[in-house]
């Protein structure tokens, strides 16, 4: 196997080898690529990635036959560049460059010029004449290959630098004379010889493989180790190297070095965008040495700029480069980010590569791109990352606005807000209700704080992770939120709060940035999302080519309404114990919860009914015509019992029993695991009638909506936590009862379904049992993985990162579902479930309906239907077309 290939010039471009950006780097392969199109590519070559791998196998041993093939390479580029290496006539000079298949910051850094000496600088002024420009590449050279491959501090020699500047009044380097330079140059390497006990290599055989080494030996730093591992790179890819022949930027006015993305990274816009710099080299432009100016006239002009941009100042360079800029586009289908250099009016291309963009810009370039007939609608669905369209689906900062920052949370939910500080749930009900904008500040939240949770326009919580209570029903509610704020400590007394060093009280007004986890004293502006243009052009294809149907989680009407808005085709799970906690019905639904008997429940139940029709009649309303998946009560009881003497008492008078006696009950209640105790379909075999109410309620609900609107929804009524068939069964009797009585009454009657949430092991292993009784699965993949892993997901912050850190866990399960493990029970249930009913529906309803891996798997599973939070319903509509593709 070749593993050194050359490019430019007359060298053969038929090796797909050489393309394979795995075998060349995606540098070397791009310039491969270019090279053989026609491109004005500077010749050079690509050692391959399998070289770097070998060469650290042997403990830093280059393969023999490697100094031969690079001999050869070598003579390839002297004999195209017409000029000979270590010529101190008229020498030809190099830059290595490294390049892995993935771009990888902490990879060694670019040697430019590679080749000088103290013979060759002067060959280099000779046959240049230009004794300036050849020393001013002498000392960078010095400076880049002391800092990157002997290792030497670079501020050493910036000093000396700085401190030549002062002496002569100079402000910048271009204002150095070649005498200058000359002088520095000594000093450099004085430098040299001191930090590195050895004099400045002057061989240029030795400088080369000096640099060969140090990108080799970059592949396995620390740094670069460190990023791979936070990236998921695999370790065992090695790195390319690539030697080309130098251009200069830095021969005086007519040559000029730049970068630029052919369109606008940040809005996709169809304008070139970049910049440049006359008279310098490589990283000059991002090293913030000089200020680098604008490509185009019109960039300048917006700017009220002064130095002339590119198009202006090179008028015939820039119109080659643009002309290069449009072919490139169309030769790599996509937004390309660009490195070239002018010397001496003459371009070159140094770099290619697909641009990385903000998500506004993916949609832009995706739809822009279609129009121009430059890609296809799959194509473009698969260009834009599902999750980055969360960027764009929340109001965000105003990124002009001032931020007085206080403290950094976890960014758990995203999106921003602004509004004043209430301290609990009801607080933030009562002023949400008389029309403030309130942020719920916590310490924690908890299942009881749902109300406020909702009435608030953010969260802000001082402990608990990215899945932590607050956070995973802050994304399901769309409300931004930063959690695990560990500065901000609560003082309930006084009401106030500190933040850092920061004092604060209830009412005043913060901001909470849900993207970066900032949180801002004051009011910070912000801007509202686009929802049509370019995100409802692609919504559309993306809805062309998906297969399964995307439905929502949303048990209220704004939510419902919200969720519809962003493409949700129904429900695919409505938790009726939201409901139960809204500050007008927890007291009775405490009354049921405490009743003695049957007798006392259902008092209680005949006053929650009517309440929960209406609940149901307003999400049927809005989803009139469509599926709508309603689980009935899953909650341990106890979460809703009271808390603190003034509740008790509260209670106690609203009921007539002594506060002793309610004690004495909700002591009975205690469970010691209540995730595995008296929940789910147990409460429904336990207390019929709270079902039975339920059902009523439901059935109720969509006889009035068919009888008002002609059309009637579809409910699919779930039941939770079934382990057996029996279960399922005698549950779907109490429902089946229900639905037949209420029909008669209403003299009308409506489809409905009866199902169950497949979600814990036995379930999905008896899925072919509990079929034969339940018309649908919904796979509750919080608890399915919560059962299947035996971990509980609100105390798993405490282990989840080291696990994930260690490798136990590719991703958070809890976040990506684990496909290998419960992955499995989810197939074989669907396997053994359609077997049993060939045409029962399946859907998921976990958190993980709106994750893209999880979607993906979905699609390969064959379910129906995913089923997300409204925010991640585009989400999860494109990720399921992307699945399908
Ligand atoms: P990075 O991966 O950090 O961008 P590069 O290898 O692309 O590093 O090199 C950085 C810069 O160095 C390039 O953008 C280009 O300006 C300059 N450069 C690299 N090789 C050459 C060359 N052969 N001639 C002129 N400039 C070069
Ligand atoms: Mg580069
Ligand atoms: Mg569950």
């Amino acid at each position: 196997n070749d593993t050194v290939f050359t490019f430019g010039g007359d060298a053969p471009h038929t090796n797909a080898r050489q393309k394979d950006k795995t075998v060349t780097g995606g540098k070397g392969a791009n310039l491969a690529e270019m090279a053989s199109i026609g491109l004005p590519v500077p010749p050079g070559f690509t050692i391959a990635t399998e070289e770097c791998l070998k060469y650290l196998e042997h403990g830093g041993e280059f393969a023999p036959a490697l100094r031969k093939e690079i001999e050869q390479a070598l003579t390839h580029v002297e004999r195209t560049v017409g000029k000979g290496f270590g010529d101190a006539a008229d020498p030809l000079l190099v830059s290595v460059r490294s390049g892995a298949a993935i771009s990888m910051p902490g990879m060694m850094d670019t040697v430019l010029n590679l080749g000088l000496n103290d013979a060759t600088v002067e060959g280099l002024a000779q046959a240049s004449g230009d004794e300036r420009f050849a020393w001013d590449s002498y000392r960078r050279f010095i400076q880049m290959y002391s800092d990157v491959v002997l290792g030497i501090d670079h501020g050493l020699f910036e000093e000396a630098l700085e401190i030549t500047k002062e002496d002569n009044g100079f402000y910048a380097d271009t204002e150095l004379s070649a005498d200058d330079w000359k002088t520095l140059v000594a000093e450099y390497k004085q430098i040299v010889s001191d930090e590195h006990d050895a004099p400045f290599p002057q061989d240029p055989t030795e400088q080369l493989w000096g640099a060969i080494r140090a990108v080799f030996d970059s592949w396995d730093s620390e740094r670069a180790k460190v990023y791979r591992r936070l990236n998921n790179i695999p370790h065992d890819m090695g790195t390319a190297v690539n030697v080309q022949a130098m251009v200069f930027g830095n021969m005086g006015d007519t040559s000029a070095t730049g970068v630029a993305f052919t369109r606008d990274p940040s809005t996709g816009e169809k304008a070139y965008y970049g910049e440049w710099l006359v008279n310098a080299q490589g990283e000059d432009v991002v090293a913030g040495i000089r200020t680098p100016q604008y490509l185009t006239r019109a960039a300048r002009e917006n700017a009220g700029a002064k130095p002339l941009s590119m198009e202006e100042a090179m008028p015939e360079a820039y119109a080659e480069l643009a002309h290069l800029f449009d072919l490139l586009e169309r030769h790599y289908t996509d937004m390309q980010d660009i490195e070239f250099t002018v010397q001496q009016g003459k371009l070159w291309l140094l770099q290619t590569r697909n641009g990385k963009r903000t998500a506004k810009a993916a949609l832009k370039l995706a739809v822009d791109m279609v129009g121009e007939g430059l890609i296809d609608e799959k194509t473009a669905i698969l260009r834009v990352d599902p999750m980055a369209l969360d960027q764009l689906l929340h109001p965000t900062l105003d990124p002009d606005a001032p931020r007085d920052v206080l403290t950094t949370g976890l960014p758990a939910s995203p999106g921003a807000a602004s509004g004043k500080i209430v301290l609990d749930a009801d607080t933030a009900e009562l002023w949400s209700n008389r029309g403030e904008k309130v942020i719920l500040v916590r310490v924690e939240t908890s299942p009881e704080d749902i109300h406020g949770m909702h009435a608030a326009t953010g969260i802000l919580t001082a402990r608990g992770g990215m899945t932590s209570h607050a956070a995973v029903v802050a994304r399901g509610m769309g409300r931004p939120c930063v959690s695990g704020a560990s500065q901000v400590s609560i003082a309930r007394e006084g009401r106030t709060l500190t933040i850092g060093d920061r004092e604060l009280k209830e009412g005043d007004t913060i901001t909470i940035d849900g993207a970066n986890g900032q949180v801002m004293a004051g009011e910070v502006a912000t801007i509202e999302p686009e929802l049509d243009g370019d995100f409802g052009v692609l919504m559309e294809w993306a809805d062309k080519h998906r297969r399964m149907r995307v439905r929502t989680n949303a048990e209220t009407e704004n939510d419902c309404r919200m969720a519809r808005q962003f493409g949700a085709e129904g429900i695919g799970l409505c938790r009726t114990e939201h409901m139960f906690f809204d500050a007008s019905r927890i007291s009775l639904v405490r009354q049921m919860i405490l009743a003695d008997d049957e007798q006392g429940r259902r008092a209680a139940l005949d006053q929650l009914l009517p309440e929960q029709r209406s609940d149901f009649v307003k999400i049927f309303e809005v989803m009139v015509g469509l599926p709508c998946t309603i689980r009935l009560l899953d909650p341990p009881l106890h979460e809703f019992l009271p808390h603190g003497d003034a509740e008790f008492e509260e209670l106690a008078n609203a009921t007539g029993f002594s506060v002793d006696q309610l004690r004495r009950r909700a002591g009975e209640l205690h469970e010691f695991n209540p995730m595995l105790g008296h929940r789910g379909c147990r409460l429904g075999i336990t207390y019929p009638e709270i079902y039975e109410v339920q059902a009523r309620a439901i059935f109720e609900a969509a006889c009035q909506v068919a009888k008002a609107s002609g059309e009637a929804p579809v409910p699919e009524v779930m039941i939770p936590l079934v382990a057996t068939r029996r279960e399922l069964e005698l549950i779907k009797e109490v429902v089946d009862r229900a639905a037949q009585s209420v029909f008669e009454e209403a003299g009308c009657s409506v489809e409905y379904l009866v199902g169950t949430m497949i979600e814990l092991p036995r379930a999905a292993l008896m899925a072919g049992e509990i079929a034969e009784v339940g018309e649908f699965f919904s796979f509750g993949t919080n608890d399915l993985t919560q059962t299947t892993l035996g971990v509980s997901r609100d105390d798993a912050a405490r282990f989840l990162t080291t696990y994930v850190d260690k490798g136990i866990f590719a991703r958070d399960p809890f976040v990506s579902l684990d496909v290998d493990g419960v992955g499995q029970l989810v197939s074989l249930a669907a396997e053994r479930g359609r077997a049993t009913r060939p045409d029962i529906k399946l859907g998921i309803c976990g958190e993980h309906g709106g994750d893209p891996a999880s979607i993906a798997f979905c699609e390969k599973t064959g379910l129906d239907y995913v089923s997300a939070s409204p925010y991640r319903v585009p989400i999860a509509r494109l990720a399921a077309a992307q699945a399908s593709l």
